[in-house]
């Protein structure tokens, strides 16, 4: 199965917490604190695999988590840090973030982009020790790891794309110059798969040659499946339209090359303006010679490089291949695209704000993240640890913003889980 769009969730590992630990030994009373650091979460990393030319594995699985960093230990010993998840993506996968649906990156011409960093691992005791706080019973919590929920769109890179009506031979071209087997039959929608070929011009040049599936009159407005694959046209340096020369299918070719035109104009007037070669194929089953002639003055005259063959005899072909390889030395190379994605800043609150909430006649709750975050590292079983957590409270004002609002002697103040009487 094809697919080429796909939405996943991903997230890198939490930093492992630092350790409360005291040196211990025989003999030895009153060890230093030696709680080592938790160990950095894994990363999230795409990876280009050149074996892969569809998004099918996103189809099921759609959340990918790294590793969590390890918490440290005793010993000052240091948590293991968590593995990287790396993520495999065929080549030219542009990823958006579905947020702001920003371009983060664009898998074409680069191998590895680290798209989540693991959290740090957290601070273990040993590094809070100072002179007057000799044993500290906290330690530093590991912080979470980045998180994002992505759109993976795949535009294939292929030098030269082949447009046209279903059945107008597009299929066979391609297997007739390079080692591509797509599907060939005589009904409409037998390419379900953007089919890629290598065409070998000679030893030192080649290039990329796709077919693209059914390009259909309303494609670009999401009629059949051709607009599904219009996208994978976006890259190419240059088109080659093929018309049905013959009218096998009963309709005619000028007809038949505006409307293709419309849909990538439609698509995207960029497309319009790329360079385009007219191929006119199924001559073999042309007799009246004035049919050939007539499209051909037609297309002449609007400037386009005009070639007739027949895929199925190779009669022909191989003067558009030369043209093919002209056009491509003299054209600007694959189009990649600049990668828009500015990572949201995380605003930490230095003013440090907090918000009181009178709940009840004198019970006052207090909220703040820098509180939530600082409680983290807080180990309130210890007397110690209270008092650094105090300090703190005092220092940044809490208590003067509580009396301000109020609060007297015996009210109860609760800030998350800690619930206390209010002491001048
Ligand atoms: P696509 O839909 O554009 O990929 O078209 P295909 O390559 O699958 O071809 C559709 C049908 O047209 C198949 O039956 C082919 O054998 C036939 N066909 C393709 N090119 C030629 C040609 O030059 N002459 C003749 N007589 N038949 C052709
Ligand atoms: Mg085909």
């Amino acid at each position: 199965m094809f697919v080429d769009v796909a939405k996943i969730y991903l997230r890198a590992g939490r930093g492992g917490d630092g350790a409360v630990a005291f040196h211990r030994e025989k003999y030895v009373a009153n060890g230093g604190p030696d709680g080592g650091d938790g160990g950095n979460g894994g990363n999230v990393v795409l990876e280009v695999n050149d074996h892969m030319s569809t998004l099918v594995e996103f189809r099921y699985k759609k959340k990918y988590v790294a590793q969590n960093g390890e918490p440290g230990g005793g010993k000052k010993c240091s948590g293991k840090a968590g593995q990287d998840l790396v993520i495999r993506v065929p080549r030219g996968t542009l990823v958006y973030d579905q947020e702001s649906g920003a371009l983060v990156c664009d898998m074409s011409n680069i191998d590895r982009f680290v798209i989540c960093k693991g959290g740090r691992g957290g601070w273990g005791n040993q590094h809070f020790a100072t002179p007057t706080r000799q044993a500290p019973r906290f330690a530093k919590p590991g912080l979470d790891g980045q998180e994002m929920s992505v759109r993976l769109e795949l535009k294939l890179l292929a030098d030269v794309g082949l447009a046209g009506f279903p059945n107008v031979g597009k299929s066979t071209l391609l297997s007739m110059v390079s080692a591509a087997k797509p599907k060939i039959a005589n009904y409409h929608f037998t390419t379900l798969t953007p089919n890629l070929g290598v065409v070998r011009v000679n030893e030192e040049f080649s290039y990329v040659m796709a077919d693209i599936p059914g390009i259909i009159e309303g494609a670009s407005e999401g009629a059949g499946l051709g607009h599904t694959f219009l996208r994978h046209i976006d890259r190419c340096r240059l088109i080659v339209h093929i018309v049905d020369v013959s009218g096998s299918e009963g309709r005619d070719p000028i007809d038949d090359f505006e409307k293709i035109n419309e849909e990538l104009e439609r698509y995207n007037p960029e497309l319009a303006a790329r360079t385009m070669i007219v191929a006119a194929n199924k001559c073999d089953l042309v007799y009246d010679r004035e049919q050939i002639d007539t499209f051909k003055k037609y297309i002449e005259e609007k400037g386009y490089p005009f070639f007739e063959m027949s895929a199925a005899t190779r009669n022909g072909v191989d003067e558009l291949l030369n043209q093919i390889a002209e056009s491509l030395s003299k054209l600007p190379p694959i189009k990649t695209y600049e990668p828009e994605y500015v990572a949201p800043i995380i605003e930490i609150d230095n003013d440090y704000n907090i918000e009181i909430t009178r709940l009840d006649g004198d019970v006052y709750m207090v909220e703040a993240d820098w509180i939530k975050r600082a409680m983290g590292s807080v180990n309130f079983d210890d007397h110690e640890s209270r008092l650094y957590f105090e300090n703190l409270l005092r220092k940044k004002e809490v208590f003067d913003k509580l009396e301000a609002r109020g609060v007297e002697e015996g009210d109860t103040i609760i800030i998350y889980d800690l619930e206390f009487e209010y002491v001048k």
